[in-house]
């Protein structure tokens, strides 16, 4: 017979409830408070077949400004919460490829619905790409550009090919070329130099994360209310196996020209139920505080929140405002410090703007 452990029992199972009957119910606002504490700012793009076709071929049209050949059309940003999960849980050597790496698990509310190829960004991550980038000389525009795969969030390193024999030359942020979004558009007096055809460049950037829906391992998941004077059906959160596009194609528009936008909702509205703040303004009244104002562009908002960030970066919540409040005094700063802060609408069910603009400002000694 086994000696019974001396140690005290401190913690134990409460007793299964009668009134519930032993039914497990899932807490549909615990799963929402989750992913909207715990979740990342991410934009879901809904992804539509492109209906180009070249001849005879199965295959996407390489000159089609809708896709470039990708097949997929990207519409619609929303700006929403999701929980997003490493799926690259082997960790033997002969298991590590870059497909692994690339396989991760996405958990959104059930109001965004997605689908197959829907495009998933992670709006509060950074990650590495290297390309090739052919610019295209817009003679209407007088304006040569190269379009990235993704948007540019800092370029490391832009080299010009000279020809073979030559080492690449390091061109010159805001000198040889300026970024716009997912363009490098190169300084005009390349055009004198250089017939555009012949430029070859290299980039390395920081870019959003991002990924595309390949399998939606949970779509409806009804969870039933019974007893209590409620009989019911709930939607649960949706969970979808997510990969990253770099390793579903890695597609380069190696003409470097422009992709059209099939959005059909407009700019300031782009899948939101409430229009953004804007024109955020930062001033330091003091070594010990930092007054904030915007311009509040919703009529049915329930409130706005402020975040604040050191590195510009990582921000955390700083506070929770009503509605119709469109200035905050910051007095949790300090002295010779810079701050950056932006200010996001919501409403009732929870749903947000997208961001103000970004004000940054530094503390005086
Ligand atoms: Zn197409």
């Amino acid at each position: 017979m086994t000696k019974q452990s001396q140690k005290p029992i401190t913690t134990q199972t409460p007793p299964q409830s009668s009134s519930i009957g032993g039914k497990i119910s899932h807490n549909k606002g615990l799963y929402e408070e989750a992913i909207e504490n715990q979740g990342y700012n991410i934009f879901i793009e809904k992804a539509i077949k492109c209906p180009c076709k070249s001849k005879g071929t199965d295959s996407a049209l390489p000159s089609c400004s809708n896709c470039r050949g990708y097949g997929w059309v990207f519409i619609n940003k929303v700006q929403t919460r999701g929980i997003v999960h490493s799926m690259n849980l082997k960790t033997e050597f002969k298991e590590w490829s870059e497909t692994n790496l690339g396989n991760a698990s996405l958990t959104i509310r059930d109001v965004n619905k997605i689908a197959f190829m829907d495009r998933i960004t992670i709006n509060d991550g950074e990650t590495i790409h290297s390309q090739r980038l052919y610019p295209y000389h817009d003679k209407r525009r007088n304006e040569i550009y190269a379009a990235a795969i993704y948007d540019i969030v800092e370029m490391q390193e832009l080299y010009l090919f000279d020809g073979s024999d030559n080492k690449l030359v390091l061109l010159q942020q805001d000198v040889d070329y300026v970024i716009r979004d997912n363009f490098v558009i190169l300084d005009n007096k390349y055009i004198s130099k250089n017939d555009f055809l012949g430029l070859h460049l290299s980039a390395r950037y920081t870019h959003r994360p991002q990924y595309h829906v390949m399998d939606i391992t949970r779509d409806v998941m009804v969870s039933q209310i019974r007893g209590f004077g409620i009989n019911g059906d709930l939607d649960m959160p949706v969970n979808a196996m997510i990969r990253r596009s770099h390793y579903v194609v890695d597609e380069e528009n190696l003409e470097g020209n422009l992709i059209l936008d099939n959005s059909y909702l407009g700019d300031d509205m782009t899948g939101c139920k409430i229009k953004q703040p804007t024109n955020l303004t930062t001033t330091p009244i003091s070594n010990a505080q930092v007054d904030l104002a915007w311009l509040d562009n919703s009529d049915n908002e329930a409130g706005y929140i402020v975040e604040r960030s050191t590195n510009n970066k990582d921000y955390l919540q700083l506070s929770i405002l009503a509605a119709d409040v469109s200035t905050y005094s910051d007095t949790t700063v300090v002295a010779s410090t810079s701050y950056f802060y932006r200010v996001i609408a919501f409403i009732a069910d929870g749903s947000r703007s997208l961001y103000s603009n970004i004000s940054g400002t530094t503390t005086p000694v």
